[in-house]
């Protein structure tokens, strides 16, 4: 399905839900994009720990951040690993970002996905 959000500017909370946290969390509440509820109260029941989601807002790729522990398991569970040439920690490719299965991905995620990051000078263009 398509996130329902429309008109959301990325990096605010405007469409968020406020999930009461699972046990792992020292919260007592975690804030979740309302499009992604569902697949991360799916996730938590299976007992995968997440660390951060965003579905995206129908602009940039969503993503669910999965704790390292849990990155075999949430293969298995047919989670495809998100890899771009932005996931550089340290040196190490980062293989803890995975697509969200609920949401639709389409290039023009990917092409702004990439514009944000030639915007705030990451990249140079030639
Ligand atoms: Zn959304």
């Amino acid at each position: 399905m398509n996130c329902n959000c429309r008109d959301v500017e990325t990096g605010t909370y405007s469409n968020q839900i406020k999930l009461k946290a699972p046990d792992w969390s020292s919260h007592e509440f975690i804030c979740v994009d309302a499009c992604l509820k569902e697949e991360i109260l799916n996730l938590w029941n299976s007992g995968i720990i997440t660390l951060g989601c965003c579905c995206g807002h129908n602009y940039s790729l969503p993503f669910i951040n999965i704790a390292e522990e849990h990155i075999s398991r949430a293969i298995e569970m047919g989670y495809i690993m998100q890899t771009n040439p932005l996931s550089y920690e340290n040196g190490d490719k980062r293989k803890d970002t995975f697509y969200p299965k609920s949401i639709d991905v389409n290039p023009k995620m990917f092409e702004n996905f990439i514009n944000h990051y030639i915007s705030v000078g990451m990249f140079k263009l030639k």
